[in-house]
């Protein structure tokens, strides 16, 4: 498996495009602005999903665009969908002043589903606490090599605001002991802000979850 990395919008949240080696198939994590950057990281790749991590503006944004260009999906949990079409919830009106309204999703997941793209299997993890329908991804290829993808629920030493709609502190600390942290020591983790991390420097260095 391939993955690349793009810092996008003005929250920096990383975009990563996640392809299948073998068949070029790939798909696109929270792609929350800068259209061109991940249309570049795309090339040469056939994408046929967008997952959402969660329904924030910062995650969210170029939805429609890549869906157009590439027919693909987009999908993300059921808790979380109405906020692709509520720019209130979605928090556009709130940090740009401007109000975002998306398309539905094509397609609404929940913990447990388990997704093929190409010959990786993506696996989803509700891990709400900083949203309702807030999820990991972990993504599994052929030889057994994984990769988690955190959105805002955990970064490298730090978790996901809980402030906002949605939001609540001890579920995020649960979501983020009882479904990430359970994990080898050794998985790396690719969260929606900053550098990416692993499980067993979170576990020991994670001043939350300590
Ligand atoms: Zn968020
Ligand atoms: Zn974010």
């Amino acid at each position: 498996m391939i993955i690349h990395k793009v810092e996008v919008g003005e929250l920096a949240t990383n975009c990563y495009v996640v392809i299948c080696s073998q068949t070029k198939k790939s798909f696109i994590i929270d792609p929350g602005g800068d259209l061109d950057k991940i249309k570049r990281l795309s090339k040469d790749t056939y994408p046929i999903f967008i997952m959402n991590t969660h329904g924030h503006i910062d995650h969210i944004k170029e939805n429609q665009e890549l869906k157009k260009q590439y027919g693909l999906k987009v999908l993300i949990h059921k808790d979380d969908a109405f906020m692709l079409e509520d720019a209130n919830l979605n928090l556009s009106s709130y940090i740009w002043g401007k109000n975002v309204i998306l398309s539905p999703a094509d397609k609404l997941i929940e913990g447990g589903d388990i997704l093929e793209v190409g010959k990786l299997k993506v696996q989803v993890y509700h891990t709400p606490g900083h949203s309702f329908g807030g999820v990991c991804f972990l993504v599994e290829n052929q030889n057994g090599d994984k990769a988690l993808f955190t959105g805002d629920t955990l970064f490298a030493s730090s978790i996901g605001r809980t402030d906002l709609y949605g939001g609540s502190f001890s579920c995020l600390i649960k979501s983020i002991k009882e479904k990430i942290l359970v994990f080898e020591d050794n998985l790396t983790i690719y969260p929606g802000h900053g550098p990416t991390t692993k499980v067993g420097i979170e576990k020991a260095n994670n001043p939350y979850v300590k």
